[in-house]
């Protein structure tokens, strides 16, 4: 195996020793810690191990966690209703109401009730709009994750191509808007895209965000490329047992490119860690406290 494996583990264990920093700074200036209210409809079970992780990141950071459990049953106005509460709140600094809702609920009317200053997940319109306009912007915590972990490895991203695989409003697309940003020239592939393997061969950077078990392949990788995989995947394993892998079929990925990120233990570990940032930035940003260095 040639590459280097991008630590993501270590790298969101120092971005929130930073943002801990950061927490009890602000708790300095403004008598009170940074507060991140957490909502969470229905019994989701992958999404109540999701919220509870969350809550504890926070603490652990030295934050306020505000947790809001709602019955499955909950309508879109009562969840409005709550929203538009933590939006009036000057204790909260970030709302995150975990997805996906039931059925009854629309998630879009629910991510534009968000106060776009308290949006630490990045996917109000307002924020899509200023990312793309390159306007300061709360973004979405894995793919800013995923920049701050391939800044860290290749430094200046200038002039390097991309390749992001996926077009989600909540990875592919903003990872596309912040490479666009790092001068980057960009390709968004998808499952229309005509003879992906050729597509993905250009690539300086290949960010996979498909939700396709190892579909990536070591041949459709420019040798000493860098390669980022956020798909989370779950396949059966020897003895009954499950195991995860990404996007990309690591091992023989492992031999071409020049540095690559395990899953798990990658990208993964980044997404909290940039929520906790996100809310640290926000809440400094809406009492018009200057940024702060190193997040
Ligand atoms: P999504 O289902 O919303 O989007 C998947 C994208 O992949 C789509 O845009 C689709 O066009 C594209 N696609 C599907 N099949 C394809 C194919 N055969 N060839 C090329 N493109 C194809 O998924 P998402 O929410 O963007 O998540 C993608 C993956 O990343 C999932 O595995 C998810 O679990 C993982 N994820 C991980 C984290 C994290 O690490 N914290 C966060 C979010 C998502």
């Amino acid at each position: 195996m040639a590459a280097a494996v991008i630590d993501g583990k270590a790298f969101a264990q120092g971005l929130r020793g930073r943002v801990a920093d950061a927490a009890a700074r602000f708790q300095a200036e403004t008598g009170r810690a940074p507060g991140l209210a957490v909502v969470l409809v229905g019994e989701d079970p992958a999404s109540s191990v999701y919220v509870r992780s969350k809550g504890k990141a926070c603490q652990e950071a030295g934050m306020k966690s505000i947790e809001h459990r709602l019955a499955e049953t909950t309508t879109q106005a009562d969840l409005i209703a709550l929203v538009e509460a933590l939006n009036a709140d000057p204790n909260v600094d970030g709302i995150l109401v975990q997805l996906p809702l039931p059925k009854q609920i629309d998630d879009k009317a629910v991510i534009a009730a968000i106060d776009p200053a308290k949006d630490v997940d990045g996917f109000h319109v307002v924020n899509a709009g200023r990312l793309a306009v390159g306007e300061d912007a709360l973004v979405p915590c894995t793919p800013l994750g995923c920049l701050m972990l391939l800044k860290d490895q290749m430094g200046d991203l200038s002039g390097k191509d991309a390749v992001v695989i996926g077009r989600s409003n909540i990875v592919g697309k903003p990872m596309a808007q912040l490479l666009l940003g790092e001068s980057c020239t960009v390709t968004i592939a998808h499952s229309r895209t005509k003879d992906l393997p050729a597509v993905v061969r250009r690539a300086d950077i290949v960010v996979a965000a498909v939700g396709r078990p190892e579909m990536v392949k070591a041949d459709w990788i420019k040798p000493g490329a860098v390669v980022i995989d956020v798909g989370i995947n779950r396949i059966d394993a020897a003895e009954g047992k499950t195991r995860l892998v990404g996007d990309v079929a690591y091992e023989e990925a492992a031999d071409i490119a020049s540095a690559i990120t395990p899953v798990p233990g990658g990208v993964g570990p980044m997404t909290i860690a940039v929520l906790l940032r996100n809310t640290v930035v926000a809440a400094r940003a809406r009492l018009g406290l200057g940024a702060e260095a190193g997040l």
